[in-house]
C-alpha cells in the first residue's frame, strides 16, 4: 500500500511539472528535481512492473512498436466542415444560419492545418487516441500520442468518460529544424508540416515520433458523460480548465464581427507556431446547433473560411539548370529568402523554357511566389514595374550544364533534353538501361547494384562496367565474393551479343528494340551504322526523318563516340548475326491486303523487308505491287483503278523464291 501511495504521488507531481512546464511556461520543479523524481518512478515501477499505469508520465514513451495500429470505432463521428471561400459565401452562411436561429452568436478559431484526431478520457485518464480516418473509423495511435507533452495524461476531474476533439500540429520552428538535419542526412525533406506531422503521428516507433516534439490544439468535445454545457466557449473554458491546450478563440456577435476576426487572423498568421489553411466560424449556443443539426457529411452551424494562398514578392538573384536522371533540364529560379506559408523559401520551380518565355522572367526581376498546399512554391507573376534595366530573356542552354552535351527538344513536350552518352547526371539511368533485359541482359545488374557500383565510384562513365574487378565488387555492402564473381561473368557474357542488343542498350532516343533489331540487320556493324548519313538511314524501312536525325547526332557526339571506343577496346562485339538484308527488292513497295494462307501478312512484310523491300500501308501512285490474299476489299479495289499489279499468294511466293 504505501509503494502505491508513493507511486501515485510522484505520478501527480510529474503531472502536475509537465503542465507548468509545457501548458503554463512556468515550471516551479528544476529540470534536476524533474530528472531525479522521473528515475525514482522508474525504477519502483521496474521492481513491481504489475502495478504500471497507463497515465504514468514513464509510458509518454514506453510503448511497444506496434505493429501497425488498430481501428478506432469513432463514439461520436469526426465531421468535416463546409468551405466558404469568400466573404460573400462567409454572409450567405450567415444568413442560413440566421434564418434557423435569429439570434445565433459565433466563435472564430483560427483553422490549423494538421491531423484531427479524438482522445478519449476513462475516469479522468487517458486511455486512447485515435486519427480522423474517414470520420468514423480511425486508426489508434494512443502510443505516439502519449509522446505529446501537451496531452494531459491524467486530467484533474474525473469524469466517467469525456472525448475531447483537437488537431495534431508540427511547430513551425520544429518543422524548420527537422528540415535541415534531414537535408544534412541527406534525407528527403518533409513538404510542410502537415506531412511532417502526419508522417510522425504514424510512426511505428513511438521514439521517433517523441524526437518530432509535436503539439496540440483542442477545439471540441465529442462527448461529456457527467457534465453539461450551454455554450461552445463553456466547453472550450472547461478544457482549459481540465489542462488541455486549447485553440485561441473569439466571440462575435455578428457574422460582420466573424469577418474582421477572419481577416486579423489572415492577416497575423506569421505570428502562430503552426501553420493554418483557413478560419472557422462557429455558432456558439449549443441549443442553437441542435436547430441548426447537420446534413450527411457536415454540420450547418459551423463553416471553414479558406484563405487564398499566400503570396510575397521576391527578387530573381539567379536561374540555375539542374539535371535530372532522365537527362530533362528543370530551371529553378534562386531567389532573395522569403517567408511563406509556414517555411522559408530560397527557390522557386520555373518549369520548362515554355514557362519562363511565357511569363517572361528574368534574372534579376521581382516575382510574385506563392505555396499552395504541398506544391513547390511557384511563380505566380513577374512585376514588371520592379524591372531594373539592363535584363535579357532567359533562354536555357543548348548545351547539358553537366556533361556539355547537346540538348534536344521532347517531341511531345516542353522539356529539353541532355543527349550525353556518359552524362554524369544520367549515368544511373543509363546503366540500368544498359543492362536491362531488352538491352545488355546483364543479371545481376539491376537499380540497386548500379546504385552502390556507381556511390562507390567504381564507375564513372557505362563502358567502365567491362573494367570492373570482382575484388572492387565484393567489397560492396550486400556483395559476396560470389555474386560478385557472377555478376562479373554476366559482364564478360554480356560481350557476345547481338549488334542490335548494344544499339538499344545506347538508349538513343527515338531507338528502342524494334529499331535497333531492323538497324542492326541492315547495317551489319556498328561501324557501318555509324558512317551512314541520314539519308541512307531514312532509306531504311520504319526509320523515319526523326530517328535518322537522333541517331546522326548521337554518333557524332564526342562523348558517344568516346563510349563506343571504350567498349571496342574490352572486346564487345559490334557486329550483327542476323541474315543480311537483300536488296533483290530494293526500291519497290509493297501493300499487302486480305488474308494469306501460307504465312501471316506480318510474316510475309518481314520475308520483303529482308529482301530490302518497304511495306505501306496504303495504296498510292507509288506503290509497285498490290499482295491480294482471300477477301481484299478496297485496297484492291484502289489498285485496280490505279492500275498497280497485284499478285496473289501464289506470285508473291513465286517472287519471295525468285529473289531470296
Ligand atoms: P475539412 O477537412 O476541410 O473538412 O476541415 C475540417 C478539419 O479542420 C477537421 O478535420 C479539423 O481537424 C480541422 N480543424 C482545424 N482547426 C479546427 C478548428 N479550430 N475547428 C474545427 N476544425 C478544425
Amino acid at each position: 500500500m504505501e509503494i502505491q501511495q508513493e507511486l501515485q504521488r510522484l505520478r501527480d507531481q510529474l503531472e502536475q511539472a509537465n503542465y507548468e512546464y509545457y501548458m503554463l511556461d512556468a515550471p516551479t520543479m528544476s529540470d534536476y528535481d524533474f530528472d531525479h523524481m522521473l528515475r525514482r518512478l522508474e525504477e519502483l515501477e521496474a521492481e513491481h512492473p504489475e502495478l504500471v499505469t497507463p497515465d504514468s508520465p514513464t509510458q509518454r514513451v514506453g510503448g511497444k512498436v506496434a505493429e501497425g495500429f488498430s481501428e478506432v470505432v469513432h463514439q461520436v463521428p469526426l465531421e468535416s466542415l463546409q468551405d466558404v471561400f469568400s466573404m460573400e459565401e462567409l454572409a450567405e452562411f450567415g444568413q442560413r444560419v440566421h434564418e434557423a436561429a435569429e439570434d445565433a452568436e459565433y466563435d472564430v478559431e483560427p483553422k490549423v492545418d494538421g491531423l484531427s484526431v479524438a482522445l478519449e478520457y476513462e475516469n479522468g485518464v487517458f486511455i486512447r487516441g485515435a486519427t480522423r480516418g474517414d470520420g468514423r473509423v480511425g486508426e489508434d495511435v494512443t502510443q505516439n500520442l502519449k509522446t505529446i507533452r501537451t496531452i494531459p495524461l491524467r486530467l484533474p476531474d474525473n469524469l466517467p468518460r469525456l472525448i475531447v476533439r483537437g488537431e495534431v500540429f508540427m511547430p513551425k520552428s520544429v518543422f524548420q529544424k527537422l528540415n535541415e538535419e534531414r537535408e544534412l542526412a541527406g534525407k528527403p525533406l518533409f513538404a510542410n508540416p502537415r506531412n511532417a506531422a502526419a508522417g510522425s503521428l504514424r510512426q511505428l516507433d513511438p521514439k521517433i515520433a517523441a524526437e518530432r516534439r509535436l503539439d496540440i490544439l483542442v477545439f471540441n468535445i465529442q462527448y461529456a458523460d457527467g457534465k453539461t454545457f450551454s455554450t461552445h466557449t463553456d466547453t472550450l473554458e472547461y478544457l482549459e480548465s481540465q489542462h488541455f491546450r486549447v485553440i485561441p478563440h473569439t466571440s462575435c456577435a455578428t457574422i460582420e464581427d466573424c469577418a474582421k476576426r477572419i481577416e486579423a487572423i489572415g492577416d497575423g498568421r506569421e505570428a502562430f507556431d503552426f501553420d493554418i489553411d483557413g478560419a472557422v466560424v462557429k455558432v456558439n449556443s449549443l441549443a442553437d446547433r441542435e436547430v441548426l443539426g447537420s446534413t450527411a457529411k457536415f454540420p450547418r452551424w459551423a463553416a471553414a473560411y479558406k484563405y487564398p494562398p499566400e503570396q510575397k514578392p521576391s527578387t530573381i538573384v539567379d536561374i540555375v539548370v539542374q539535371v535530372g536522371r532522365t537527362g530533362v533540364l528543370t530551371p529553378k529560379a534562386v531567389v532573395e529568402p522569403v517567408r511563406l506559408a509556414g517555411t522559408t523559401v530560397t527557390n522557386a520551380t520555373l518549369h520548362n523554357q515554355d514557362f519562363i518565355t511565357e511569363k517572361d522572367v528574368r534574372i534579376g526581376d521581382t516575382v510574385l511566389i506563392q505555396k499552395a498546399g504541398e506544391i513547390i512554391p511557384e511563380i505566380v507573376s513577374v512585376l514588371p514595374e520592379k524591372r531594373p534595366e539592363g535584363t535579357v530573356p532567359y533562354q536555357l542552354p543548348e548545351r547539358c550544364p553537366v556533361c556539355g552535351a547537346a540538348v534536344v527538344r521532347d517531341e511531345d513536350g516542353a522539356a529539353l533534353r541532355c543527349t550525353g552518352a556518359e552524362c554524369p547526371a544520367q549515368l544511373i539511368r543509363h546503366l540500368v538501361h544498359f543492362a536491362s533485359r531488352d538491352a545488355m541482359d546483364i543479371e545481376g545488374l539491376g537499380p540497386a547494384n548500379v546504385e552502390s557500383l556507381v556511390h562507390a565510384g567504381l564507375i564513372k562513365t557505362p563502358g567502365d562496367l567491362y573494367s570492373l574487378q570482382a575484388t572492387d565488387v565484393a567489397k560492396l555492402d550486400h556483395m559476396g565474393k560470389k555474386s560478385a564473381q557472377n555478376l562479373i561473368d554476366a559482364i564478360e557474357n554480356s560481350k557476345k551479343n547481338d549488334l542490335s542488343k548494344l544499339l538499344t542498350a545506347f538508349g538513343i532516343r527515338q531507338v528502342g528494340q524494334k529499331a535497333a533489331q531492323v538497324l542492326a540487320r541492315q547495317f551489319g556493324t556498328l561501324d557501318a551504322l555509324a558512317a551512314a548519313g541520314e539519308e541512307a538511314l531514312t532509306a531504311v524501312p520504319d526509320i523515319g526523318d526523326i530517328t535518322a536525325q537522333s541517331l546522326a547526332a548521337w554518333f557524332s557526339d564526342p562523348q558517344s563516340q568516346h563510349l563506343i571506343e571504350t567498349l571496342k577496346a574490352a572486346g564487345v562485339n559490334m557486329e550483327s548475326y542476323a541474315e543480311p538484308v537483300g536488296d533483290k527488292l530494293a526500291g519497290l513497295t509493297f501493300v499487302l491486303t486480305g488474308e494469306l494462307s501460307s504465312f501471316t501478312r506480318k510474316e510475309a512484310g518481314e520475308r520483303i523487308q529482308a529482301l530490302g523491300g518497304k511495306v505501306s500501308g496504303s495504296v498510292s501512285k507509288k506503290t509497285s505491287y498490290v499482295i491480294a490474299g482471300e477477301a481484299a476489299g478496297s485496297k484492291l479495289r484502289k489498285a485496280q483503278e490505279l492500275g498497280i499489279p497485284v499478285l496473289d499468294e501464289v506470285g508473291l511466293v513465286a517472287l519471295l523464291d525468285e529473289n531470296g
